[in-house]
């Protein structure tokens, strides 16, 4: 596999020289495991036994026939072991970690998905795992520092700056930088400084790749449509990249509005911000003057960061890739909707993506086809939905 550090301007490796060799190391590690057979295998044999791929490709017919206009199809990754895609990720992820002989894995969370997702993987493979959460959030997802904690891991609030997951990234970062030769720093999305960016495509890619597969079996041609949220951007990505070649295929990009985007509580790092550096990479970021990164919002608590991955900010300044919004009031009836209409409560971070996908689906014939990725489910938001609808 080629190395790539840039994707046009975007991307690189804005950090220390210390964090840089041992990023430089990461990034050689990956480029020769990737490519062998032995590793290609293992990550597939669990793919497969633990988190239960391939997910199916969903033709949701009722939905197809209320809006009315092109088919929809859902890309369940809802249905993977622990809920989302992010299980794509950590297994690749640790299953390196465990080839470059580290025992000590940490990892940054927001909402705590992340988190809880390499804690299983951790669990599974007996190592020991530190969590970094803004303290803000270990009080608004008190659940899942549970579960991380009933899976093993370690969970240490941050308390520098906004507490949250911004702050959380800059505290792996620094354990990172100070403990590399023993450690494995597990990043959650398709951000950060290089090899990240092409490493978490890469393990979430497999999303795209059945996918591709799976259109051509059942319609025997590919989609018209992808749609999926963006938050870093890593499962909109790994849908993204396998049909990058295939330039009849449009690809739209959901990023979370929050209360609107004219407001200041939204997170639509693309549609809102301006080319800066955040975390270490180049990107489209909301930040200051300063070059601050900028508080951000968002129902979804998945969506809610001040940058987006290189690779999306690529798409869009070259025109491959549209990207577009959804507010939190169009997530929640999508919410609703998808739940009444196809027995599937996707997440709210999903629910963007639903929201859009519907919309462009009703202006397409009926033998266009719109595939959207419903990167998770929606379990873990009833509880706040209940509150929000007052029910
Ligand atoms: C974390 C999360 C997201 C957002 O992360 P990306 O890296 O943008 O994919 C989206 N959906 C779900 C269900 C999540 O848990």
């Amino acid at each position: 596999m080629e190395r790539k550090e840039f994707f046009g301007e975007f991307g690189g490796t804005y950090v220390p020289e210390e964090l840089k060799v041992a990023l430089e190391d990461l990034a050689d590690n990956f480029y020769k495991y990737i490519e062998k057979d032995e590793f290609k295998e293992e990550l597939m044999y669990y793919h497969k036994q633990y988190t239960g791929r391939p997910s199916p490709l969903y033709y949701a017919e009722r939905l197809t026939k209320k809006i009315g206009g092109g088919k929809i199809y859902l890309k369940r990754e809802d249905l993977n072991h622990t809920g989302a895609h992010k299980i794509n990720n950590t297994l690749g992820q640790v299953l390196l970690a465990k080839r470059m002989g580290k025992k000590r894995v940490i990892a940054e969370t927001g909402a705590g998905q992340h988190g809880v997702a390499t804690a299983t993987v951790c669990a599974m493979f007996g190592m020991d795992c530190i969590v970094y959460m803004g303290e803000i959030d270990t009080e608004r997802q008190a659940l899942n520092v549970f579960r991380m904690k009933l899976l093993g891991a370690e969970v240490v609030p941050v308390t520098s700056g906004t507490r949250t997951l911004k702050d959380a990234v800059d505290a792996a970062l620094g354990d990172y930088m100070q403990n590399y030769r023993e450690t494995f720093y597990l990043l959650g999305s398709a951000v950060g400084p290089h090899p990240y960016p092409i490493m978490v495509r890469e393990f979430q890619s497999i999303i795209g790749l059945e996918a591709r597969e799976q259109i051509l079996e059942q319609e025997g041609k590919l989609p018209d449509y992808l749609v999926a949220c963006v938050g870093g951007g890593s499962n909109a990505i790994g849908l993204f990249h396998p049909f990058y070649e295939d330039k009849s295929v449009k690809i739209v990009g959901v990023e979370p509005a929050g209360k609107g985007i004219e407001t200041e509580d939204h997170a639509a790092s693309i549609t809102k911000g301006k080319e800066g550096i955040i975390h270490g990479f180049k990107c489209y970021t909301l930040a200051d003057n300063k070059g601050e990164p900028l508080p951000v919002y968002s129902i979804a608590a998945g969506l809610d960061y001040p940058g987006v991955g290189p690779e999306h900010s690529f798409y869009k300044k070259s025109g491959r890739g549209d990207y577009t919004y959804a507010t939190d009031r169009e997530a929640l009836e999508s919410f609703i909707e998808l739940s009444k209409v196809e027995g599937i409560i996707p997440a709210l971070e999903s629910s963007h993506a639903v929201a859009e996908g519907c919309k462009i689906a009703e202006k397409l014939d009926k033998d266009q086809i719109v595939i959207i990725n419903m990167s998770g489910r929606g379990d873990k938001d009833v509880n706040q939905v209940k509150d929000f609808l007052k029910m």
